[in-house]
């Protein structure tokens, strides 16, 4: 299967010597759905930044859907961020004071579609995240859920070939973070490949793949589904 993560040999040291994320080596195939778990401070949100190509890592290479991170130039990295990766944050980060269509319509600036065509696709995205019916509403009138479905209706728009989810469900009450995951889960079976950050022990249990990080270290990487698919050993 074709890899659209790979880290390898990878260490983030912060100025100041905190080294955040300690000799990770990572492989994520199209369409897996990944839970990064561990305690704070763990390395997780510098992994995800890292895989996100937010950042650089002190050592070690990064290849995001076949692109080697450190050849690519400023101009390169900002396209391949754009057009192939979808970031979903815990605070949601959605333009205030703009309807949910034009933040969804946003997440399409970059890629050359006229503003007509974006505001159609950015419809399409918020009926797909069931939310055909607020359209026109700006975010304070939303709920945290429907903040949260808004954000991923804009990560999801371009088609990106990687979601990254920084605990999405971190605001939200148990039956909104249910939603949430339901609608990752849908997303993950119309083939969408997702990492997600959670604290949520129940939540990373019903994923496919968990990653556990201490220390800055992948200390534990059950994949159930890819053991599936290896048969019986
Ligand atoms: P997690 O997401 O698992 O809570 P982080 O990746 O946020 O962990 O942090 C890992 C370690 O790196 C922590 O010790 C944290 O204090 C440190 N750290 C994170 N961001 C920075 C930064 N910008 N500068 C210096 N140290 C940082």
């Amino acid at each position: 299967m074709t890899a659209v993560v790979s880290l390898s040999g990878v260490s983030k040291e912060y100025p100041g010597g905190v080294i955040a994320v300690r000799d990770v080596s990572l492989t994520v195939s199209a369409g897996e759905f990944v839970a990064i778990v561990g305690p704070s401070g763990s390395g997780k949100s510098t992994m995800l930044h890292l895989i996100g190509t937010l950042d650089r890592p002190s050592s070690g290479t990064v290849s995001i859907d076949g692109h080697e991170v450190a050849r690519l130039r400023d101009r390169q990295l900002a396209a391949l961020r754009a057009r192939r990766i979808g970031f979903v944050f815990q605070q949601f980060h959605l333009a205030v004071g703009q309807p949910a269509l034009d933040n969804v319509a946003d997440g399409l600036l970059y890629t050359g579609a006229s503003r007509a065509e974006r505001r159609r696709r950015a419809e399409d995205a918020l009926v797909r995240v069931g939310l055909a019916d607020r359209l026109d509403h700006l975010p304070h009138e939303l709920s945290g859920g429907e903040k949260q479905r808004v954000a991923i209706a804009r990560a999801v728009v371009g088609e990106p070939a990687i979601l990254l989810a920084d605990e999405p469900t971190g605001n939200l009450d148990s039956t909104s973070g249910a939603g949430v995951m339901q609608l990752l889960g849908e997303l993950h079976h119309a083939g969408t490949t997702i990492l997600v950050i959670t604290h949520d022990r129940q939540i990373a249990a019903s994923l496919p793949r968990q990653v556990a990080m201490r220390d800055g270290e992948v200390v534990s990487d059950d994949d159930v589904a890819g053991a599936l698919a290896a048969g019986p050993r």
